[in-house]
């Protein structure tokens, strides 16, 4: 019998937000007809610019790409005042995840990470065979982090701030006296994914990486172009750090590992600011609908900084058979009974997606 490692056997495979291309394929719904709001990608596209730049370098397939990715470092360190030497670029920020967990971890290790946070950090950590430690609250909660920190001694301590999938977000005085009193050889690592959408609506939240760099050897900042720059199918995102840090990721980047078009639309995208301000703004008009459509309904909302809501519903509804229906639908959401939640997390559409969001939920209680 073919066996496999052994680190393996405990795995749920990630499920991602259903594609658009099944629901075709199961239900017979027109693409048309179908409303994506379950992997929070950004609902207005990305920036116009993007294209025609990526348009313009369409002949340039046959080579590798220019594996230094000068013009996206460049860029990204004019955007955060950090040197180039302190930036690693992922295909998404999951595999800048995926490179801490390897250089850090191993099998002997403890991981630190919120009761209910990004599926990612466990899958990676079971890789390795690191052993998971969560909190038991659903925030975060930077008290018990400490304590957990003292207790066990974690060498990854995640914070998602705002966190996926609750929406909560860390104040970043509060986050900065928290790493203030973390021991220099335990790695913390800032998943920062919507931090443009929490940045815009309360400043108090805003991590900004330069501080990062300048007073931490032990703190990474994750950030990506999939959620606000509207860039999911590009794949790319990046992690801020020492140099230190980034030097010991780098050995475990396979080389050209962002594709030449992905690093042109990610450089074109972050010049973009107005595209991406519009689509923030909309996005927090468009959360004050469904703020009042709970409210109509009676069903409790987590608000969030992000681009998502989550709905929680009480005992008469189930999250998964809603979630089924609405799929039925032609709607597709996330289901959170994985996470222990009977509850739906939902992504701000634009205004239309959103009508037909709540039109369709309405006709299921
Ligand atoms: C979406 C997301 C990411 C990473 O996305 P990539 O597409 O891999 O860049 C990382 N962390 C959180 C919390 C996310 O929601």
């Amino acid at each position: 019998m073919l066996e496999f490692n052994k680190k393996l056997e405990d795995i749920k495979t990630y499920e991602a937000g259903k594609p658009i291309e099944l629901v075709v394929r199961e239900f017979g719904i027109e693409p048309k007809d179908i409303i994506k709001l379950a992997s929070n990608e950004n609902p207005y596209g990305c920036s116009p610019k993007v294209q025609d730049a990526v348009k313009k370098i369409l002949s340039n397939m046959s080579l590798y790409p220019d594996d230094s990715m000068t013009k996206l470092k460049d860029a990204l360190s004019k955007r955060f005042e950090v040197g180039k030497k302190n930036i690693i670029i992922g295909s998404g920020s999951d595999q800048v995840i995926e490179f801490l967990m390897h250089a850090k971890a191993n099998s002997n290790s403890k991981i630190l990470i919120n009761s209910i946070t990004f599926a990612m950090y466990e899958i990676y950590a079971k890789h390795v065979g690191a052993q998971i430690i969560r909190t038991a609250s659903q925030k975060h909660n930077l008290e018990e982090f400490y304590t957990l920190y003292k207790q066990e001694n974690p060498d990854i301590i995640f914070l998602c701030t705002p966190n996926n999938p609750t929406g909560d977000a860390i104040d970043a005085m509060d986050l900065f006296d928290f790493l203030d009193k973390i021991d220099k050889n335990t790695l913390v690592v800032v998943d920062g994914a919507y931090m443009e959408y929490a940045e815009a609506k309360d400043a108090s939240k805003k991590i900004d990486p330069k501080i990062i760099v300048q007073k931490y050897k032990n703190v990474i900042y994750l950030g990506t172009f999939s959620k606000a720059y509207g860039l999911g199918g590009m794949r790319v995102g990046y992690g801020i750090a020492d140099e230190k840090i980034i030097k010991e990721l780098y050995k475990l980047r396979p080389p050209f590992n962002v594709t030449t078009l992905s690093l042109e639309a990610a450089s074109v995208a972050l010049e973009d600011e107005e595209f991406v301000n519009k689509s923030i703004s909309l996005n927090f008009d468009e959360m004050n609908r469904y703020e009042e459509f709970a409210l109509e309904q009676k069903i409790d909302i987590i608000s969030s900084y992000t681009n998502f809501v989550t709905l929680v519903l009480n005992d008469t509804l189930d999250s998964s058979k809603i979630s089924d229906a609405l799929l039925k639908k032609g709607m597709i959401v996330r289901n959170l009974k994985g996470y222990s939640l009977n509850a739906i997390r939902v992504t701000v559409g634009t205004n239309k997606q959103n009508s037909k969001f709540f039109e369709r939920f309405k006709e299921l209680i």
